[in-house]
């Protein structure tokens, strides 16, 4: 408000007897509930593993942290409230399209998602690609339950809303926030099975920080995200079928045509090192390989290491393999459900990897 505006009200409310308003108008948040351990219940303040993951409502999730209404209003939409390892395809279409409906309007800033941890990087990846949105998406768990004793739940939920609401976390795809620290969706997994800090950006480094002054951003994301993403999953229903291979010393070869057989669309290998597959599973893929595009699932390559980039190679380009980059499997595997559902030419698909 400008000066002049403030003096003109003032002396309005003066003339008419009226308050002013001491609270500036409050941004609005909406959260979108999925389950996890953020609302989690278990029978004991000190039950921090015995615990049921989605136990709690979206409603009395949000209610159980009152500070929130310090830094926004907002309004909760409970999209189901289960173990993140139980959500579905359908569950991730019906978020995106709700999330694209609620950013539509002007009146709402950001968007939260409250999530179990287990595949909070999956969904977070999968949102990364289809809202169609610069306003901020922020994913946020727990690894604590809300019953337990310093359960980090209720801090994690007011520094998401706050990063939903930081003018500075605009045009940076879509996040995952825990333990006061901002992650890229692209780059972040989860790397402990159970401590607060669980997460980590892989090389990359977190986005920012959440402190009690400010909401601060280091860096932003390069790869391609929300408003600039090709894909669009308003029409649809499901996504192809695309499932993950690990690679290990002597794998059993039945693996990879049983997942043919079952029509997978796409297979991801969480290849050894650099995204190598055994020999004899490639001799085994020959055959298949032989077929076009269009008849034969399409495979990837991705790595079972954690960090660095896997890239195409004369062993596996010629093959008609495509390189995962730095996706890990179960990113690469969003990827490509959502590329398949454009393209089965390997050229576009391996132009759809180096962009994303
Ligand atoms: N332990 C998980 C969590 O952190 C359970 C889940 O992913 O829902 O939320």
């Amino acid at each position: 408000m400008t000066s002049l505006m403030q003096t003109v009200t003032f002396v309005a409310c003066f003339l008419s007897g009226a308050a002013i308003a001491a609270e500036p108008t409050l941004p609005t948040v909406k959260i979108f509930t999925t389950g996890g351990t953020i609302a989690g219940s278990g029978s004991s303040s000190t039950d921090l593993t015995n615990y049921k993951a989605g136990g709690i409502s979206g409603n009395d999730l949000v209610k159980s942290v009152p500070e929130l209404a310090r830094f926004a209003k907002t309004e909760v939409e409970q999209i189901a409230n289960a173990g993140s390892y139980d959500l579905t395809i359908a569950n991730w279409i019906s978020l995106a399209r709700k999330i694209n409906e609620a950013l539509a309007k002007p009146g709402i800033s950001g968007v939260v998602v409250t999530h179990g941890t287990n595949t909070i990087e999956e969904t977070a990846y999968f949102l990364n690609l289809t809202v169609k949105s610069d306003k901020p998406v922020v994913l946020v768990g727990a690894m604590r339950p809300a019953t337990a004793i310093s359960a980090d739940g209720p801090l994690n939920l007011i520094n998401a809303v706050r990063v939903a609401i930081a003018p500075d976390a605009r045009g940076k795809g879509a996040m995952v926030v825990l333990n006061d620290e901002i992650s890229s969706a692209r780059d972040v997994t989860k790397e402990h099975t159970s401590r607060v800090e669980a997460f980590r950006p892989t090389d990359f480094g977190y986005l920012g920080y959440i402190d009690e002054d400010k909401v601060a951003f280091y860096r932003a994301p390069v790869h391609r995200h929300t408003a600039k993403s090709e894909f669009d999953v308003s029409k649809l229903d499901t996504l192809p079928a695309v499932d993950i291979l690990y690679a290990y010393i002597q794998p059993t070869l039945g693996l990879v045509d049983a997942l043919v057989k079952a029509d997978s669309q796409g297979i991801v290998f969480a290849g050894t090192g650099a995204g190598d597959i055994s020999t004899a599973e490639r001799n085994a893929l020959a055959p298949t390989m032989k077929m076009k595009p269009e008849v034969r699932p399409i495979f990837v390559r991705s790595s079972r290491v954690g960090n660095g980039r896997v890239t195409a190679t004369k062993d596996y380009e010629p093959f008609g393999m495509i390189a995962a980059d730095t996706l890990n499997p179960q990113k690469a595997r969003i990827l490509l459900m959502l590329a398949l559902t454009k393209t089965r030419d390997p050229k576009e698909l391996q132009r759809i990897f180096s962009e994303y």
